[in-house]
């Protein structure tokens, strides 16, 4: 049985008060001017944003859901803001591969495998000619549960040029799984997805987008790259076994909101490689090193804990490393903290976020 979606894939509110946030300048937000040249291609060319939906529809739940004339207005936004519309596999080998991409180059995804898919989302892609990619976890679908696709349908929209991932087969968390119940379920879905659909292309998305060391390192292992659910644009540097998709569900689907997401650009950030994202603590620290570039001021960066400003305690002058010192609070079973910095001379903003797991939480 897959958990019921209550508070799956529901990011904390926090997202909206970013931007609102992002013009705060306190003392401890303030880091080092600084500018240096940016190698190779501009970071906006080498920046991708991936949107993740579950249910198009009024009849579900409302945090997991938007309904199919809301997702029809993101589409037109994309049409008429001339987005380049890729698909995932595509999208992720230019990044891979150092490809120039558009600089406003996006993915759409779905997870789970909901029957609102088909009947909603499909036929508007289909008269936008938008190419997506759906993470199916295979059990509801193998026993024809009610609410879920068929194969026959994924069939079709296979034919019609969608690529399908994975998504487990129970929809189980990694992070609970030892290593051996990890393997099995990853590689049992996609035996049933290629077996269904033929060959698809190697990609997992983490149910609830939890993932830990050792999972990413399974994926890695296996030839996978891991999509995750917490906010952010892909960038040159991202971790391939954790790939950031913004969330536009339920409050997130607000077209203003969705408008500054896909126009968000990957920071050039890589966070410290000894941490883990899974942190019982009420209040983790985090450490990252941002490229100083051209296109944006370090000393601009302001970060962000449920809308809240993080004290940033930045390493030296010039040099990008800093420490995110978040103040203490009742966390749940997953939060993230976002950091943020407007374009120079822009509107878009570069966008980078910090995902946390606490196992010990209930789902
Ligand atoms: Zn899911």
């Amino acid at each position: 049985m897959i958990p019921p979606l209550r508070s799956a894939h529901r990011l904390r509110p926090l997202i909206a008060a970013s931007f609102l946030c992002a013009s705060l300048s306190t003392a401890a937000a303030q880091g080092p001017a600084t500018e240096s040249q940016a190698h190779g291609a501009p970071l906006t060319k080498r920046s991708a944003v991936v949107s993740v939906y579950h249910h198009v529809s009024e009849q579900t739940p409302a945090s997991t859901s938007l309904s199919p004339a809301r997702f029809e207005q993101h589409l037109a936004h994309l049409r008429d803001t001339g987005y380049a519309i890729l698909p995932l596999p595509a999208l992720l080998d230019a990044l891979a591969y150092g490809t120039e991409l558009a600089d406003n180059a996006v993915a759409i995804t779905f997870d789970d495998g909901y029957e609102s898919i088909y009947e909603n989302a499909f036929p508007l892609l289909q008269a936008y000619d938008y190419p997506f990619t759906l993470f199916v976890s295979t059990g509801p679908i193998d026993r024809g549960q009610a609410g879920y696709l068929t194969w026959d349908e994924i069939r079709e929209m296979v034919a019609a040029g969608v690529s399908v991932g994975n998504h487990g087969t129970e929809h189980a968390s990694l992070i609970v799984l030892d290593s051996a119940a990890m393997r099995e379920d990853i590689e049992a879905a996609q035996q049933r997805i290629d077996a269904e659909l033929g060959n698809q292309p190697k990609l997992f998305a983490y149910p609830y987008g939890e993932y830990n060391p050792e999972a990413k390192a399974l994926l890695a292992e296996l030839g996978y790259r891991g999509l995750a659910q917490n906010s952010g644009a892909i960038g040159p540097h991202s971790d391939p076994q954790a790939l950031p998709r913004f969330p536009l569900a339920g409050l997130y689907s607000e077209l203003e909101g969705v408008k500054q997401k896909y126009a968000t650009l990957a920071f050039d950030v890589t966070r410290s490689a000894q941490e883990s994202p899974i942190s019982t603590l009420d209040a983790p620290r985090s450490t990252l090193q941002f490229a100083p570039s051209e296109d944006y001021d370090l000393s601009s960066i302001n970060c962000f804990d449920e809308g809240a400003a993080i004290a940033l305690e930045w390493s030296e002058a010039t040099t990008g490393l800093v420490t995110l010192m978040p103040t203490a609070r009742d966390r749940g079973r997953r939060w993230h903290y976002i950091c943020t910095a407007r374009q120079r001379g822009k509107q878009r903003y570069y966008w980078y976020s910090v995902p946390w797991f606490d196992p010990s939480q209930p789902q």
